[in-house]
């Protein structure tokens, strides 16, 4: 996995185009200076404030960690997240080891929610990175096997769920990190959740091991499975819980011959 290394450190916080709110604040500034009751000026006024009201519906200018105003993801943001992988001990135990990006609270928390339930997919390629940056970790530490391809597999989520949300963003991170790691990385979306499987959130670690046992599933026409001693496989997730996604995952892989090495997630709750 020596295309690793090319991008290993690159951060990309998203847009922080300031400019924009600069042009903005300007308009407003001006728009103080000159608004007069009636006449010519107080078309301009309307103008600009349309033209405000466009551009915050357009470009949301809040950090997505902190709500800070002016750019969408601010550098103490991202600087908070650049952390090493934390091994994670789940309540489910699992047969390989689990880690995460860092715990699921502050700038973390938020962006994840913005990003899965507000549609911010401008995050997307920040999340990548950090997942890069978590493999690449990994790898250097000898948690992972040194195969000739990493395979990353994103845990499944209720097709539902996903098109409610636009997509799947677990998925999403996964490509993107996968684009970032090089051609020897690749991202396998072998797993799907019945449409039966509730909604884990709010239930304890033993409902949710029973909510989707037998509830995952490998994907039905998929023909290149990720199996031989040149595969090492990472299942992907954006938050380790209880760890019986995890579990069920693996499980499933496993009955159709792939083995799991570790599974990565961007939070550990
Ligand atoms: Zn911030």
């Amino acid at each position: 996995m020596a295309e690793l290394w090319s991008t290993a450190g690159r951060m990309r916080c998203g847009d922080s185009d300031e400019g924009g709110v600069g042009h903005a604040g300007r308009m407003q500034r001006t728009q103080r200076r000159s608004a007069t009751p009636g006449g010519i000026s107080s078309v301009f006024a309307a103008i600009a404030q349309t033209a405000m009201a466009t551009i915050d519906l357009v470009v949301p200018l809040r950090c997505a960690g902190c709500a800070v105003g002016g750019t969408r993801w601010c550098d103490r943001c991202a600087r908070a997240l650049l952390d090493d992988p934390v091994r994670l001990a789940p309540r489910v135990e699992l047969p390989v080891g689990a880690w995460a990006m860092g715990p699921y609270g502050g700038p973390r928390r938020s962006a994840l929610l913005e990003l899965k339930e507000h549609g911010r997919t401008d995050l997307t390629p920040m999340f990548g990175t950090l997942l890069a940056r978590g493999l690449v970790a990994l790898w250097r530490w000898c948690e992972l096997p040194d195969t000739t391809t990493l395979v990353l597999v994103p845990a499944p989520t209720r097709s539902v769920a996903a098109r409610r949300r636009g997509g799947d963003p677990v998925t999403a991170i996964a490509r993107s990190a996968a684009a970032q790691l090089g051609s020897s990385v690749r991202v396998a979306a072998l797993l799907r959740t019945s449409m039966w499987a509730r909604d884990s959130a709010g239930l304890s670690a033993h409902d949710r091991v029973l909510n989707l046992a037998g509830a995952v599933s490998v994907r039905r026409g998929v023909s290149d499975l990720p199996v031989g001693p040149d595969c090492a496989v990472v299942l992907i997730d954006d938050v380790l819980t209880t760890g019986a996604t995890a579990a069920e995952s693996i499980a499933t892989l496993r009955s159709v011959g792939v083995r799991v090495d570790a599974v990565v997630v961007l939070a550990g709750a």
